[in-house]
């Protein structure tokens, strides 16, 4: 099972389509460098808190008056009284695909920040061999005129062995060398924590291969999802035409494509059927994969992918394998290798020239309705951060991560924790036996703040080619993960970089990890009060903590093994108030007419509700002396306004209809309303008539 995440990467939603979702970032050519040596400051952090017992202002608690709309009623949408102001003030910039006051607006000032590092490090080149590899690698990344004139060449040993393709060995081949540079091939393969025996790592196997962000976009037949294929079609002809076919043979090689992964997506299974951990572990072993899909070579792939002696191998799903098989003898040679080539295309379109970019991104633009594509500079400094993130990583914590950050951050966690011990503690629905077991999962919960323990050295040697040096750092990259098969488990390596803006939870390692990145206002500023931190970053440290207790997390123990630990009667009990939140979100739209879907969203459901609960509690358990009053805004008012504000949102529609689909999260307004409406201290701190939306007669309590 794959961790979650606090919320879904913007920088690399559309590289999802193409990319499998563990390749590094991959950028793309255009527009013109605009170079700064500033770093773009944090904004102005308000005054320091006031005495207890005192009045003050909103703004000097970090708090921003200015995004509220006092005209909507808090009762019946307390999002758009939280954020209404900002709402109707923000515009979303034309290179991207939502605005928000959190995340986007952060990930801006992150990147501002590596922007003036990186262009430091490119004009002065010798000294410190850190700062000589960022510059190096970020420098080719923005030379578009040796980008032009490499063109397609960099490409040319994984272009023969395409060619090659005639029968499933030599289809094995090409997928292993497709994986290593994170192109999607017909399926996915990775290193994965033995579900069962958490201390293990084993192979991985699991459904893949497709373009489209999720197989209804091949299945349904709705306006959206007919939209998205014919587009889809015109973005594969494009680029098949750019490689040098005409466009008669473009559109019918465009045709053979999606006919292939509209096989693929018919034996792939259902997102929600995907979450259950139980239904998605199956130790088949070399030798059962060998048997479900026997038609193609495992030995050459696994050779291919550098493991020739894996043998412990789990399969998400053995009908997907036999299913696959099947279409490995059917499918010609010819639609196999034009199904490869187009898939390889896609995924290094950005380090290709212009013209492959532009191609990839007026489909992407059509998917999230962003209109201009990311200036360079900003799709490079991501791509730096992306293949050499502990490099970047350790610049940004050195500069811009400070010791009282990661000091209220690790204090948050022990008051969220406690918080959740009182909590279990006073929890009417569960047995003392399921508690225990609840207590002892919770108290070897483990949590790793700012950035990891040990930076790694860069595997690669930069050269002047943007494309080769990408490429090289891709294949190192799998080759590190891979060879994890079979050695002792490494609690300490990151999945995310230093100065990303997200967090999670990984089930299987029973731990959260908070990168630098997010620790920044509005989550989270060191002079803000400690009600408005814990309504930012506390909710968010809340949320990663229950994780380990929603309808995934709680089939894993303490030691992060899949293993019942519930009374039979409990664990019916929390089934049913999992059906709850499933109901409640079920009834929300996210665009007029696109209902999210209540299964799919809701282990961050549960997640966010308990986040809520667990922030509140730990913030009033800090209260001490008369109450702060903030321009009539009493210390819950107060919580609850930083969390609201820490989730001002503003979407396109079209982002928003394709998020309503595959995300796994709701949408901001959602994630604030939802949670809030299944919180009774809510209503009460704003004085809610019983039965206003914001106070509902039933709400869900899982936790
Ligand atoms: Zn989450």
């Amino acid at each position: 099972m794959h961790p979650t995440r606090l919320a879904p990467s913007f920088v690399g939603l559309a590289l999802t389509l193409t990319a499998s979702a563990c390749s590094s970032k991959a950028p793309t050519p255009v527009a013109t460098p605009t170079p700064t040596d500033v770093a773009n400051p944090l904004p102005t952090d308000p005054a320091a808190p006031p005495a207890p017992g005192s009045t003050t202002t909103l703004a000097a608690l970090g708090l921003d008056p200015t995004a509220m709309d006092r005209s909507a009623d808090p009762c019946d949408d307390f999002y758009q009284y939280a954020c209404g102001g900002w709402i109707a003030r923000t515009e979303i910039p034309a290179d991207k695909p939502a605005a928000m006051r959190s995340f986007i607006d952060i990930e801006d000032r992150n990147q501002e920040f590596l922007h003036g590092v990186l262009e430091r490090a490119r004009s002065t080149p010798g000294g410190d061999p850190l700062m000589a590899t960022l510059g190096s690698y970020y420098g080719a990344c923005m030379d578009e005129a040796a980008v032009e004139a490499a063109g397609v060449a960099p490409l040319a040993e994984l272009d023969a062995v395409i060619a090659k393709v005639k029968d499933g060995k030599t289809l094995a081949d090409a997928t292993a060398a497709l994986h290593a540079v994170g192109a999607s091939a017909l399926f996915t393969f990775g290193q994965v924590q033995d579900a069962k025996d958490a201390r293990q790592v084993i192979g991985g196997l699991d459904q893949g291969g497709l373009g489209l962000p999720d197989r209804d976009y091949y299945l349904k037949d709705g306006l959206a999802e007919k939209g998205l294929r014919k587009a889809y079609h015109h973005y594969l002809a494009s680029l098949l035409v750019l490689d040098g076919k005409s466009e008669a043979d473009a559109a019918k090689a465009a045709d053979q494509v999606i006919a292939v992964e509209t096989a693929i997506a018919k034996v792939s299974l259902d997102k929600v059927v995907r979450r259950d951990p139980v239904a998605t572990y199956n130790r088949l072993e070399r030798a059962g994969v060998q048997k479900a899909a026997p038609h193609f070579a495992w030995d050459r792939y696994f050779a291919g992918a550098g493991v020739p002696d894996v043998a412990a191998i789990t399969v998400a799903s053995p009908a997907f394998l036999k299913g696959l098989d099947k279409l490995v003898t059917t499918t010609k040679p010819e639609a196999w290798r034009t199904y490869l080539r187009v898939h390889l295309l896609g995924a290094v379109a950005g380090l290709l020239p212009k013209r492959f970019d532009d191609a990839q991104f007026a489909f992407i633009g059509m998917l999230t309705g962003q209109a201009e594509q990311e200036a360079r500079w900003k799709r490079c400094v991501a791509a730096t951060d992306g293949a050499l993130g502990d490099l970047t990583g350790q610049v940004f914590t050195r500069e811009r991560f400070s010791a009282a950050a990661k000091q209220a951050a690790e204090g948050q966690v022990h008051a969220i924790s406690d918080a959740m011990r009182a909590n279990l503690d006073a929890l009417p629905w569960m047995d003392e036996a399921t508690k225990e077991a609840a207590r002892a999962k919770l108290d070897a919960m483990t949590y790793q703040i700012g950035y990891p323990k040990a930076w790694r050295a860069p595997m690669i040697a930069i050269g002047p080619g943007y494309a080769a040096n990408a490429l090289a750092a891709r294949r190192a990259e799998r080759a590190r993960l891979l060879a994890k098969i079979g050695k002792p488990l490494d609690r300490d390596d990151w999945q995310l970089s230093a100065p990303t803006v997200n967090a999670y939870y990984e089930p299987a390692l029973n731990g959260m990890v908070f990168p630098a990145g997010i620790l920044q206002p509005p989550f989270f500023s060191p002079t803000a009060s400690a009600q408005v931190n814990l309504g930012g970053m506390g909710v968010v440290v809340g949320h990663e903590l229950t994780h380990g207790f929603d309808d995934q997390g709680a089939q894993y123990d303490a030691q992060g093994n899949l293993k019942n630990w519930w009374a039979k009667a409990t664990g019916d009990e929390f089934k049913a108030r999992t059906q709850c939140v499933i109901k409640q979100y079920d009834a929300y739209e996210a665009v007029p007419d696109v209902h999210l879907n209540g299964a799919n969203t809701v282990g961050e459901n549960i997640a966010d509700i308990g986040g809520v609960k667990l922030a509140l509690r730990a913030a009033r358990a800090l209260r001490s002396g008369a109450p702060v009053v903030a321009d009539g805004f009493t210390e819950d008012q107060q919580f609850f306004l930083g969390f609201g504000q820490a989730w001002c949102a503003k979407f396109r529609p079209e982002i928003a209809a394709l998020l309503a689909t595959v995300d796994v999260h709701s949408p901001a307004q959602w994630r604030v309303n939802g949670s809030l409406q299944a919180t009774p201290e809510f209503g009460e701190a704003f004085g809610c008539k019983a039965g206003a939306k914001m106070r509902p007669a039933q709400m869900c309590q899982v936790w």
